[in-house]
């Protein structure tokens, strides 16, 4: 009997292979007194203990520098900092030399710390926390004798899917990648850095599985979708034929891509829709353009943030930025500024908000903190003389946020100025509408901004008040309710009421069902995942405005986000019959599968 695991879409991909189920935990250890004579020894023992964990850690960050590159390999100075921390060290010391043995007396102190990092107050030494795990393991299995956990030694070709609860950025950056080829875990959301990293080694992964590895026991066989974000345990043949059939689809499209990159995104009758794509990471920023998008819709900056223990310098950030600008060429590159706080893991050295979607994320951080705010703007002002760069806000609630932000990057460029620094003055600046409130008055924004982007994640969220993060509440996150479809038209009409380009940037833009819906709303920018590219070109030229729109008119009319999905699939498949790939792209949503029951593959529980 087939199960279905639902989690959240983290890289995508589909691949099918046997489960390698991998325990990092922490090991059990027994009380063990020793005499007097014995301490010195003991002292001696842990210290060997310690180098060798050093020897090996040297050894993962020259992998992950390999792998991942010297940033992502940072982290790991955070574990080798943890293993010679004087205090630590001294009150390991200080247990053994009351007679206890050094693996007990070094579990004891590692969950202590753990336990007073877990509650500290400042989100950046919570986050240690999961270093500190890997540190507690590392050095109790070296003092135990038990064998080496992180290398995931297993036959090149073998197509082990990982599933393990958390995969530590030290075990991440080990991965054969001949040998592993798709990563589940329990925990994790799209933002976290096992999601971020699976997606920039193109593993494909779904995470957020909650108790996979409780349900698994290893050595079964599973398809593992990280499009959609499902695990399916013993599939039955005819699910094994139909996922070999969507990858091979995916390959296809690997292939089309080619042909449909240098294709005219436009529709039936004549309407162009541009099609740029969102890049997460500057890697994905060659095959971004390669897929054919016109630009860039959305440059996430938080990766530049998240897993670090300092904020990136300008230098930093400008080459970065300018990466992903010169892989554009002159084409227009939308780099929105840091989106911090809420899902996106925290720069820390600030207090924790208790409700953190409500709380200081986005611009109102960088609005409070004028000075780390002004240096991505001075980077990005720079990077703009490589090319086409835009500047947009996130999280953009009232005019004075803009006319703020907007005289902060004036005093970027006068800092610019006063260095002698050459940049770019002419910056179109936008904002993301991802609030109803903006929604609601965007006409009171529009006179300041000279484009928006629709940031459809949080619009859904904060209007349908359903966590995007919260996979128990998947199913009632639901883009085609009225409400959000309401707002979204409301913020085409206004915005092209002030001819202003008004694009959509969130995940629904990447569907074809919804990019359909979004045509038909009059949205004629559309910022996708990379690999959607083609995929929603091929919506733009197989439909016709006018029978999006009049498909849009009749979901707009309905009264639930199911009959308006409905009015939207009918009029899509006349156009292109029951052509696999229109359900294929549904359920690559941002946080677990939206439509249960929606005709794709429901999630919820895939039993067959
Ligand atoms: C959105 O909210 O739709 C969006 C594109 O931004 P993010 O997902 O980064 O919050
Ligand atoms: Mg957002």
């Amino acid at each position: 009997m087939a199960k279905g695991i639902a989690g959240t879409p983290a890289s995508p991909g589909i691949v099918d292979g046997q489960v390698h189920l991998l325990r990092w935990e922490v090991p059990d250890v027994r009380h063990r007194i020793i005499p007097d004579e014995a301490i010195p020894g003991e002292i001696k023992r842990f210290h060997a203990g310690l180098a060798q964990a050093r020897e090996r850690l040297h050894h993962v960050r020259a992998r992950a520098e390999k792998n991942a590159g010297p940033e992502e390999a940072a982290i790991f100075d955070v574990q080798l900092s943890i293993l010679e921390d004087g205090e630590l060290l001294r009150q390991v010391e200080e247990l053994i030399t009351q007679n206890l043995g050094a693996e007990k007396a070094f579990d004891l102190v590692l969950f202590e710390w753990r336990q007073q990092f877990a509650s500290h107050a400042r989100p950046l030494l919570r986050e240690r926390v999961g270093d500190l795990i890997d540190v507690h393991i590392r050095v109790l299995s070296i003092l135990l004798g038990l064998p080496d956990h992180d290398p995931v030694d297993l036959p090149k070709g073998s197509n082990r899917i990982l599933v393990t609860h958390d995969l530590t950025p030290s075990l991440t950056v080990q991965l054969d990648r001949e040998a592993i080829i798709g990563i589940a875990t329990d925990a994790g959301t799209r933002t976290s850095h096992v999601a971020i990293l699976a997606r920039s080694l193109g593993l494909p992964a779904v995470v957020g599985l909650r108790d996979a590895t409780e349900q698994l026991t290893g050595n079964e066989h599973v398809i593992l979708d990280g499009t959609s974000g499902i695990l399916i345990v013993d599939p039955t043949p005819s699910q094994i034929k139909t996922y070999r059939e969507r990858r091979a689809i995916e390959a296809l499209e690997d292939k089309e891509l080619q042909a449909l990159s240098v294709a005219d995104s436009v529709t039936l009758d004549g309407h162009w829709v541009t099609l740029r794509a969102n890049v997460d990471l500057p890697e994905e920023a060659g095959f971004a353009a390669r897929s054919g998008a016109e630009g860039v819709g959305l440059m996430r900056t938080e990766f530049l943030v998240v897993g670090r223990a300092t904020m990136p310098d300008e230098e930093e950030q400008y080459r970065a930025y300018r990466h992903v600008v010169e892989a554009f060429g002159g084409r227009p590159v939308v780099i929105r500024t840091f989106d911090v706080g809420g899902d996106k893991l925290p720069i820390g050295s600030y207090q924790t908000d208790p409700n953190p979607f409500l709380g200081w994320r986005a611009i109102r951080m960088c609005l409070d903190e004028p000075e780390l705010f002004k240096t991505q703007l001075r980077a990005l002002l720079r990077a703009a003389m490589h090319g086409d760069v835009r500047i947009m806000f996130p999280l953009i609630i009232t005019l004075d946020e803009v006319l703020q932000a907007k005289h902060l990057l004036m005093e970027a460029a006068t800092e610019l100025d006063v260095r002698g620094v050459p940049y770019r003055h002419d910056l179109p600046l936008g904002i993301m509408v991802e609030t109803p409130a903006a929604a609601l008055s965007v006409h009171t924004l529009v006179d300041d901004v000279s484009f928006l982007s629709i940031g459809t994640n949080d619009l859904v969220q904060y209007t349908l008040a359903v966590d995007r993060g919260n996979a128990n509440l998947a199913s009632r996150f639901t883009p085609l309710h009225p409400a959000v479809l309401t707002l979204i038209k409301r913020i085409v009409d206004v915005g092209a009421a002030h001819r202003l380009e008004v694009a959509v940037c969130g995940e629904m833009a990447s569907q074809p069902l919804m990019a359909f819906a979004l045509i038909g709303l009059g949205v004629r920018c559309l910022s996708v995942a990379g690999r959607a590219v083609p995929l929603v070109k091929r919506i733009v030229r197989g439909v016709s405005a006018a029978v999006a729109a009049e498909a849009a008119n009749a979901a707009l009319e309905s009264r639930t986000a199911r009959e308006a999905e409905g009015e939207l699939r009918r009029r899509l498949m006349t156009a292109f019959g029951d052509a696999p790939f229109l359900r294929d792209g549904l359920p690559s949503f941002v946080e677990g599968n939206i439509f249960e029951g929606s005709g794709g593959l429901n999630t919820s529980s895939a039993h067959e």
